[in-house]
């Protein structure tokens, strides 16, 4: 089976490490460069963004992390994950890097105050079944390339018709956690991505 990484330097790691082993696909923890030559793929986990770029770059990881991602590795990242793989940030801090690679322009912790945190269940692209989504402080897509298939918006409320899930290529991202929950079909959509790929 492929040799898939999670980025581990801040996150919810082991939640993603879980999802992937009850799927049968042993994940390791990447924290060095020697790590990520090992991956096939890659998962950037939910935590917060700016943190993350800020250690990759102190661990040496942000170069090979983007070199990789803009080569081809599939790579799927959750919420803070999601904004780590888009090219654009609303809201960011000041000098917020990014890894790139989505075609996306994301607004971090963009559902606002009184609700920025939810769960909702919401329609999936080639789901016959909604997925239960948990949002924690997420991000949105606010606008996307044309390379960029949308897979999941938000139903109804005040944020209707809002993107929270995307694909380019063998790049997905999600603004809320699959990894938490027992819902195992957005990690097996990926792990189906990677053995396509
Ligand atoms: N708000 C966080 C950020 O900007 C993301 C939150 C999450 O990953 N749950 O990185």
């Amino acid at each position: 089976s492929p040799s898939i990484g999670v980025f581990a330097l801040q996150g919810d790691v082991r939640e993603h490490l879980r999802a992937l082993g009850d799927l049968g696909v042993p994940a390791f923890t990447v924290r060095r460069p020697e790590e990520l030559e090992r991956c096939d793929a890659l998962v950037l986990p939910g935590g917060e963004s700016t943190t993350m770029y800020k250690l990759a770059r102190s661990f040496d990881l942000f170069e090979p992390l983007a070199a990789r991602i803009h080569g081809g590795m599939p790579t799927f990242g959750t919420c803070a994950g999601m904004i780590m793989l888009a090219d654009r940030i609303e809201d960011g801090i000041a000098g917020q890097e990014t890894l790139g690679g989505l075609d996306i322009t994301v607004r971090r912790n963009a559902f606002g105050r009184q609700v920025d945190s939810f769960e909702g269940d919401i329609e999936f692209d080639g789901f016959s079944e909604p997925v239960h989504a948990v949002f924690i402080r997420a991000p949105w897509v606010e606008t996307l390339g044309p390379d960029v298939q949308p897979l999941a918006t938000i139903p109804s409320g005040e944020a209707a018709g809002r993107i929270v899930a995307v694909r380019q290529g063998n790049l997905m991202a999600t603004s809320f956690h699959p990894e938490v929950g027992s819902d195992d079909r957005i990690h097996r959509y990926f792990v189906d991505l990677v053995k396509q790929s």
